[in-house]
């Protein structure tokens, strides 16, 4: 804000907003005695409401089984929410908490996707910057994550906070610099274990057919949307890894729920159709 005390260039002034200093007395005035200070906030998408700066966002949101908090355009760890939302200042008045069931990656590339479509464009940081932070926490998502990705981003980003005019660029890049740096270990599991922790990445969850217990019934070829499950009658049912997108139809459909979707290890399965009940033989 500026006070000017001479007179005004309304031409050189069309993108600001000018009041009389005669209304802001009116307005202080008319605020005097009703005026709390506050902060505006969303908890978890709800309706707005008014909470004290001094409020910490332990009590203002419920924390029990948080795995991270995002204020406004940063993830903050349970630890940090101790603080008073004041310090925190989730500029966009947005708080969410993420349990053990979100992905941080996944997360922070949807945020990144969603902000790309956002940003204005003219300036190269913001524009390339969001490409590349975007590009690599997708890869990551999709199991093609890289270890120098983590340097790359803390690079990019930092460069983006620096070097961008808009708080557009400045606040995305905090998407990607917060996450990666406090949430390391879940960076690593999707890079190094080729693991999502929070079983959200589809690249990382399996999912197979129990060949020890499918009946050959077909009922979860009925369901698939997707046609990707191959079987006949009375010969053990396969999943097309590559076609199939976890919709988890076929798993209420079968009765004899053989049908898994895992992060885990994914026992020995058959390479080709066989009958009911021989495939435990063919492995001796
Ligand atoms: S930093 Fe702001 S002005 Fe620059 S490209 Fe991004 S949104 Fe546009
Ligand atoms: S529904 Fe279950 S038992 Fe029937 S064929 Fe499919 S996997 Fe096998
Ligand atoms: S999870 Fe969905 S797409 Fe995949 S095999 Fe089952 S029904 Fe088909």
């Amino acid at each position: 804000m500026e006070v000017v005390s001479e007179f005004i260039n309304i031409r050189k002034n069309q993108a600001n907003l000018l009041v009389h200093l005669a209304t802001c007395a009116d307005l202080a005035d008319a605020f005097n005695d009703s005026y709390e200070p506050g902060i505006y906030v969303s908890v978890n998408g709800e309706e707005l409401k008014k909470v004290s700066a001094d409020a910490k966002v332990s009590e203002i949101a419920d924390l029990s089984g948080a795995k991270a908090v995002q204020a406004g355009y940063e993830y903050y760890t349970p630890q940090e929410c101790e603080t008073s939302v004041g310090e925190l200042n989730p500029a966009n008045g947005v708080i969410r908490v993420l349990t053990e069931k979100n992905c941080i990656v996944d997360d922070a590339a949807k945020k990144l996707l969603a902000d790309r479509a956002q940003s204005c464009g003219k300036c190269v940081f913001c524009r390339e910057g969001l490409i590349q932070l975007e590009y690599m926490q997708t890869e990551t998502t999709q199991g093609r994550g890289k270890m120098e990705f983590l340097d790359l981003t803390k690079e990019i980003g930092e460069a983006m906070c620096y070097s961008t005019p808009c708080s557009m660029g400045q606040q995305s890049a905090r998407i990607a610099l917060s996450a990666m740096a406090k949430f390391a270990s879940e960076y690593e599991a999707h890079i190094k274990k080729k693991n999502c922790p929070a079983g959200v990445c589809q690249a990382f969850v399996m999912i197979y057919i129990d060949p020890t217990v499918c009946t050959g019934c077909g009922d979860c070829m009925d369901v698939c949307p997707k046609d990707c499950i191959e079987g006949k009658p009375k010969f053990i049912h396969m999943i097309d890894e590559f076609e199939c997108d976890r919709c988890g139809k076929c798993v209420e459909a079968c009765e004899e729920e053989c049908i898994h979707i895992t992060t885990g290890k994914v026992p020995k399965l058959p390479d080709r159709l066989t009958k009911v009940g021989k495939f435990k033989k063919k492995r001796h």
